[in-house]
């Protein structure tokens, strides 16, 4: 009795508590013809009958920011220095580019197809090039890096910015989507603080992958179009002991719905410039929570629990994947609950709570079993900034909404993990029965990904007789466990509650939501190694793996992609450098 009340309550702990948010159904993958596009402009001046049409010429490919120009005062400084900004969201400077020859050694088709309408083939041209290089802009865009604030590490940072990153423009797509497009590592601008501007080529093969990996897993995220690297020198200390070593600068073009961050509203309570404040919150409010009545005098506490519900779902679906973001301030929390700014990101391995993916967190403030507080504490950050634009009651109001936050949350998690664990319906046990198998995961080190995984794939007699062949690795190791099987019992008995299902049925449902391949530190690392010597045949093939990440592959396989990580990668590393 003692046991159950620890796991349970280790884990109440651990998990804090969220609710589910509509995520975008993925895009067909579509075949069209330019010339249709162009005939036929009813909805949105793109009718939907046009899905079978590429753009297969950048010239006539058109990207704008008006909406911004014409919304916001722009700094009216144009001169590219580092300086403090205020009375504005954007400061127009372009990128600089490379001196050094570029090369495109990565692009999602994908993201090129049925989010930027562009066939293929544009990938293969100079024009693209240059532009995802950041060596010539679309004619007509002005270019503008983003003044935004940040808590970092819990501690009020002052200005932030796009110190390294240019918005490039908007493109509205044959849905009527409307996505922004931003590189990153595309030079200086205001707000680039002791920076270069720069990123160097491992953080950006390492953003590239897993930023598209996070979206074939299902989880909202910003998107990757394509991956350049020049031959520019950067000169990064990467673990931050007195060693600098020579890179190389690469650049990532980063498409996202919006870039908007809590830090976006943040610095604009904190220099008190209310007016725009009030502005830029109903844009944001506005263009991308358009259910919201912004004129309602409820409006601003309708989009909050918005935020607060997406927020606590995003929370659940990392930890659904054991994905620990690495730097969780609010300058990298999207407004619109998606994942951004990728970077000492990682996927846990054995299974472990307590598991920091950046080495500079010493005190392991962003831990993945912190991660749904750290969402409570990010929300407060946002709370505060809508406090002046509140009365009193609405003030209490916003509180309450806050507080349930945990519940959103715990309620996502359960439903989530409930799914991972195949169960069906809603059982009063359920949430024990989850905790009950993570803790023996926590215990004996499992494999998160591919315990989940190999329950997925074992049989249900296999199981009920302690019988697990040796290919299921990580299901040997949870077995060990002195309660391993009485969990088994356990489950099989909850099992036996599923309304009309099979033991065929539950492996389907189980098996398309227990990833088999998530982009594991090591297949990072060796990506990046290969990369660095010019072989960019692994980042290409992981790109592909990861795009079918709940289907058994051939190759990936072979790559040992399912198996425990090699013994060279158990002391892999990654800081915040970048
Ligand atoms: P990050 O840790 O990448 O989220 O960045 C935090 C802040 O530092 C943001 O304002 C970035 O734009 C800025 N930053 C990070 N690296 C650089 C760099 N190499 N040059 C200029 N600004 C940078
Ligand atoms: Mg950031």
């Amino acid at each position: 009795m003692k046991y159950w009340l620890l796991v349970v309550f280790s884990w109440m702990l651990l998990i804090g508590y969220a609710e589910c948010c509509q995520m975008d159904p993925l895009l067909g993958p579509d075949v069209f013809s330019y010339k249709h596009f162009y005939m036929n402009k009813s909805n949105n001046g793109l009718g939907y009958c046009e899905r079978r049409m590429k753009i297969t010429s950048l010239d006539r490919w058109r990207l704008s920011l008006d909406v911004f120009i014409d919304m916001f005062p722009i700094d009216p400084i144009r001169e590219n220095y580092v300086r403090r900004v205020r009375h504005c969201i954007f400061s127009a400077v372009y990128p600089t580019p490379f001196k050094s020859r570029v090369r495109l050694v990565a692009f999602s088709q994908e993201v090129l197809e049925n989010i930027l309408d562009l066939h293929s083939s544009v990938a293969e041209t100079d024009d693209f090039l240059q532009i995802v290089s950041g060596g010539r802009t679309v004619p007509g865009s002005l270019p503008l890096a983003h003044r935004y604030g940040g808590h970092q590490f819990g501690i009020w940072a002052g200005q932030l910015g796009d110190g390294r990153a240019h918005l490039i423009g908007a493109y509205t797509n044959r849905y009527g989507d409307r996505w922004e497009l931003q590189l990153k590592g595309s030079g200086k601008t205001p707000y680039s603080r002791n920076g270069d501007g720069r990123a160097v080529l491992r953080s950006s093969v390492r953003e590239f992958l897993c930023s598209e990996a996070v979206h074939y897993l299902g989880i909202p995220t910003s998107r990757a179009a394509s991956l350049v690297v020049s031959d520019d020198e950067v000169w990064r200390d990467q673990f931050y002991n007195g060693n600098p070593k020579k890179e190389r600068g690469a650049v990532v073009l980063r498409v996202a719905k919006s870039w908007f961050r809590i830090g976006s509203l943040e610095i604009l309570a904190v220099s008190q410039e209310l007016d725009l404040l009030r502005k830029l919150l109903d844009f944001v409010i506005q263009e991308y929570f358009p259910s919201v009545d912004v004129s309602d005098s409820y409006g601003y506490l309708d989009f909050f629990s918005r935020v607060v519900s997406q927020t606590a779902n995003l929370m659940a679906l990392w930890m659904s994947v054991g994905f620990a973001h690495g730097v969780c301030n609010t300058d990298n929390f999207s407004l619109l609950s998606i994942t951004i700014d990728y970077g000492p990101f990682g996927f846990m391995e054995s299974y472990d709570p307590d598991f920091v993916p950046n080495i500079s967190d010493d005190e392991g403030r962003y831990k993945i079993g912190n991660q749904a507080s750290i969402g409570m504490f990010n929300l407060k950050k946002l709370l505060q900034v809508l406090n002046p634009l509140l009365n009193s009651r609405e003030k209490q109001l916003a509180l309450q909404i806050l507080d349930g936050y945990p519940d959103l949350y715990y309620n996502r998690f359960a439903e989530l993990f409930r799914a991972k664990l195949g169960l069906l319906g809603d059982s009063e046990d359920d949430v024990s029965l989850i905790t009950f198998f993570l803790k023996l995961m926590e215990d004996t080190k499992a494999d998160f990904t591919m315990t989940f995984r190999q329950l997925s794939e074992i049989t249900q007699d296999q199981l009920m007789n302690l019988h697990i062949p040796q290919e299921f690795w990580a299901l040997q190791d949870i077995a060990v466990h002195t309660f391993f099987s009485d969990w088994v019992t356990m489950y099989i008995l909850r099992l036996q509650k599923n309304a009309s299902d099979s033991d065929t049925e539950r492996r389907r449902r189980m098996t398309r939501v227990n990833p088999r391949y998530v982009l594991r530190n090591w297949m990072a690392e060796s990506a990046v190694r290969k990369a660095e010597m010019n072989d960019f045949s692994e980042v290409r093939f992981l790109q592909q793996v990861l795009q079918r990440p709940f289907q058994v592959q051939k190759k990936a396989e072979e790559a040992g992609f399912s198996l425990q990580p090699p013994s060279w990668a158990r002391n892999l590393k990654v800081s915040c450098s970048s």
